[in-house]
């Protein structure tokens, strides 16, 4: 057998040691006589799973009490209808920024259901940095703000959270959540798709406030109704068991490696060892503003794009694979979660020193 560097943007890396402690309990979860996956939600056995993971994530990121945390389906991007849906609370509309694709899809969803004030975008130059908190133009009467501290697409991180006067402060967390520490009681709503640093496809996380919830618009959907998942134990229906027993092991790797303070340390670390080389060549280029790259998402150019091609196969070939930068960007991306080792961008810097060498 032989695991590769996968470099995806997600469905991406889990870490090996999960993926090994589920091979162990694939066949028998302790003692239970069968698998996660063929458990009852209501049983004893997967109500303990799901409180445990529960319980962790709220100790890895120190969620408040208030806060809901609940285990959803239909990825982040039915949260772009349900955020509206249920936040919106009578508002006439919210504020959105604009600063990459994953913005600019939650902005055209919410447009459905209220009006968007877009308070600051970075569209002018192709999403290449953050805007500054002066430059946030908000509105008297939003319901909420919400913004994408990290651009999956694009490879672009906010080196700050926004201030918001008071109004609660919705985020996509998709590519960033568990990456570092975050101060939880800044935000009235964070949600993330499990898939890009938290566990399998399938399971979507959403913390709230629970004084937001409670009041949908009118001819929501049951299961569009936050205040429903949230009385329920995200039990209305059947939740997706599998996902969220994997998630569970993730955050307890997590606390096994030192928490987020210590995974963020391993971030940074990764995130500029990579960046340092791609600026200290003339063969690498990426075009995001130093203070504003992301340490999840790394996308860069070769200085000829006839090389893409070669690059890609040639990385393949010595077990780094996926690659292949977003096709609206064009290039190349590593996206390296908390799940890719160290070790991973270290084979990955060399091979890219290696084929500048050799192509440069
Ligand atoms: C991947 C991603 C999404 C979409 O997630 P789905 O789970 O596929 O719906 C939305 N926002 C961000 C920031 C992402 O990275």
């Amino acid at each position: 057998m032989a695991r590769v560097y996968n470099f995806s943007a997600g469905p991406a890396m889990l870490p090996e040691s999960v993926l090994s402690q589920a091979r162990d309990e694939m066949l028998e979860w302790q003692g239970s006589g069968m698998c996660v996956a063929e458990m009852s939600h209501r049983g004893k056995e997967f109500m303990s799973i799901a409180a445990q993971a529960e319980a962790d994530l709220r100790e890895l990121l120190a969620i408040p009490a208030n806060y809901k945390v609940l285990f959803l389906q239909g990825g982040a991007s039915s949260q772009f209808a349900m955020i509206p849906m249920n936040l919106l609370r009578g508002a006439e509309g919210a504020d959105y920024l604009n600063t990459g694709s994953w913005s600019k899809k939650a902005i055209a969803e919410a447009r459905h259901y209220g009006s968007v004030n877009v308070a600051a975008s970075t569209e002018a130059v192709k999403f290449t940095r953050a805007p500054a908190q002066d430059e946030l133009k908000l509105s008297a009467d939003a319901a909420y703000v919400h913004y994408t501290p990290n651009e999956t697409i694009e490879g672009v991180e906010f080196p700050y959270v926004p201030e918001t006067n008071g109004k609660p402060l919705v985020a996509d967390m998709s590519s960033t959540l568990l990456s570092r520490p975050v101060d939880v009681s800044r935000f009235g709503l964070i949600y993330a798709g499990a898939q890009k640093n938290i566990g399998p496809a399938g399971l979507t996380i959403v913390i709230v406030r629970e004084d937001l919830i409670g009041q949908p618009v009118q001819g929501t959907p049951t299961m569009f109704d936050y205040k429903i998942h949230a009385d329920n134990e995200s039990m209305y229906n059947t939740p997706p068991t599998y996902a969220w027993y994997l998630a569970g092991l993730v955050f307890k790797w997590l606390k096994d490696m030192g928490g987020l303070e210590a995974m963020a340390a391993v971030n940074a670390r990764k995130a500029k060892r990579l960046y340092d080389v791609i600026d200290a060549s003339g063969f690498y280029a990426n075009p995001v503003d130093p203070i504003a790259r992301s340490w999840m998402n790394v996308p860069f150019t070769l200085a000829n794009a006839d090389l893409d091609d070669l690059f890609l196969k040639e990385a393949k070939a010595v077990g780094l694979t996926t690659l292949k930068g977003h096709r609206s960007v064009g290039g190349m991306r590593a996206s390296i979660y908390n799940a890719m080792p160290e070790a991973g961008v270290e084979a990955l810097v060399s091979f890219m020193q290696e084929f500048e060498r050799k192509n440069g």
